[in-house]
């Protein structure tokens, strides 16, 4: 049992060794609260669930922390333009957040600390800076002096001489000129006492950059080296850079031991953004009547979480027959787990050990997710054909069932929709999937024979350009 994961540092995959034995520490870049969440955010905290519960699943004990980021300039412009304090104007979107990850079912982490209750540790951490010669002081704002620090560039491997801005396009603005060089950032960022965001220190009235306020965080609740920092890839550059450099120059040791990120959500080639205009939000896609498991497993296993993924409302609904196609399974393992007089030739037992073998396979080298759950659908596959001939009794039930409730410790959507009340049985599935299939092959006649049959069993059904949804009627 080895955890292999990818390394951005060493641009590698490694063996995942804790620090401490049993235990992982893992930070992750949580989201700027001046918003609801898109679902390209989204991608990326649920690969970050994935690590998570993949870590747990191979025993160790995880302490996870993800930040809030709830000061930052876009939040004050928007935060000023409403007339609110930042409080006010953040506290909506930070409830909406986690009503989002909560409908994904990722799991809470261990604290979230917010960026504005940390300040007196950001204070400390720049001071010891200025102490060392990596900070100095200008107008009241401090600035990084990268050329304090050879190992610069390290993670993101780029020739960052000169380079001012990063992926994320999160640019100082120029009432920050007074800098030695133009790639130093800030640290602090001078302000006026009265201002919406201003806290006394030593340099004045003023407020944080936005890399400060991870190192800060981080190394507060997990020590100054622990073992997994995560985020989008585009945090690789600055914002992960600065923030080892930062980190590093203050306690001269290690500052993380993995770094993994997350590859962006796009559409039509592009990066979903809030700024692009060209997102949604799981609230949107909920209206419209999509399903969060759906949601979540197209996000989890449309692509590696290293890859790319283009991001098509239309591949929900595949997504949704997927996830039915499982929690179908599992309630038939259910059924015959408690059937008798079967005659059962052991033939599932051996293809669901097979099965979780090659799920496990998968996810120990570098979480691949869809590989992984091609080895589950095999088993469905498997495991409807000895149903339908007759060939399973509750021995192979039950190990099918098992192999299930292992990979669902990760995927986290099938006993969740199996076990809902309103979810389709055995038989609606059948007739649902015949249904399917005479519209296919243009038996109109017979389609409509389906449909009275399952509105006769409560099931209204109704056709759209992307597929046919069903409900209770
Ligand atoms: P933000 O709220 O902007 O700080 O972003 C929160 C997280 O979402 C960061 O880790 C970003 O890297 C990530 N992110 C932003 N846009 C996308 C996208 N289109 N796809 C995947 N992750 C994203
Ligand atoms: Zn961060």
């Amino acid at each position: 049992m080895t955890q292999r994961l990818y390394n951005s540092m060493s641009e590698r995959v490694e063996e995942f060794v804790p620090l401490a034995p049993g235990k992982a520490g893992m930070y992750t870049c949580g989201p700027t609260v001046h918003d609801r969440a898109q679902i390209g955010n989204l991608r990326t905290f649920l690969a970050e669930d994935l690590l998570r519960r993949q870590l747990e699943h191979q025993g160790l004990v995880v302490t996870q922390v993800m930040n809030i980021t709830d000061v930052d300039d876009k939040i004050i412009k928007k935060a000023s333009e409403a007339g609110r304090s930042l409080e006010e104007y953040t506290a909506p979107f930070i409830a909406a957040f986690f009503r989002d990850l909560e409908l994904l079912a990722v799991e809470p982490a261990a604290s979230y600390p917010r960026a504005t209750k940390f300040i007196p540790q950001m204070l400390t951490l720049v001071s010891r800076l200025v102490e060392r010669g990596s900070a100095y002081v200008r107008d009241g704002s401090v600035y990084f002096r990268i050329s304090s620090f050879p190992a610069y560039g390290k993670l993101s491997h780029l020739d960052t001489a000169g380079l001012r801005s990063g992926a994320s396009g999160r640019v100082d603005e120029d009432e920050y000129e007074a800098k030695e060089q133009v790639r130093d950032f800030a640290l602090w960022k001078a302000g006026r006492k009265g201002d919406l965001a201003a806290w006394p220190s030593p340099y004045g009235w003023g407020r944080p950059g936005w890399h400060l306020e991870c190192s800060a965080m981080s190394m507060d609740q997990l020590g100054e080296t622990f073992d997994i920092h995560c985020g989008g890839v585009d945090n690789k550059f600055p914002h992960h850079e600065n923030e080892i450099a930062q980190s590093e120059a203050a306690t001269g040791v290690q500052f993380v031991r993995y770094w993994v990120h997350a590859e962006h959500l796009l559409v039509g080639g592009v990066k979903m953004a809030k700024s692009l205009g060209n997102f949604v939000t799981l609230e949107t896609l909920v209206e419209r009547g999509h399903d969060p498991m759906a949601v979540r497993f197209l996000l989890l296993t449309g692509a590696h979480y290293r890859h790319k993924l283009q991001f098509q409302e239309e591949l929900l609904q595949a997504a949704e027959q997927d996830v039915s196609r499982l929690a179908a399974f599992w309630r038939r393992c259910l059924e015959l787990r408690s059937g008798d007089g079967v005659h059962e030739t052991g033939e599932l037992g051996v293809a669901a050990e097979r099965s979780a073998r090659r799920f496990e396979e998968a996810m120990e080298d570098d979480l691949s997710l869809p590989d992984a759950v091609a080895a589950t659908f095999e088993l469905v596959r498997e495991g409807n054909r000895l149903m339908d001939a007759g060939n399973v009794g509750p021995e192979g039930a039950e190990a099918a069932l098992s192999a299930l409730r292992s990979a669902d410790t990760r995927l986290a959507v099938m006993e969740r929709r199996a076990l809902r009340a309103d979810a389709l049985s055995t038989e609606e599935r059948a007739l649902l999937e015949q249904r399917e299939q005479a519209r296919r092959e243009r038996d109109f006649a017979l389609s409509d024979r389906l449909r009275d049959q399952l509105l006769e069993l409560g099931i209204q059904l109704e056709d759209t350009k992307t597929g046919t949804r069903w409900r209770r009627a």
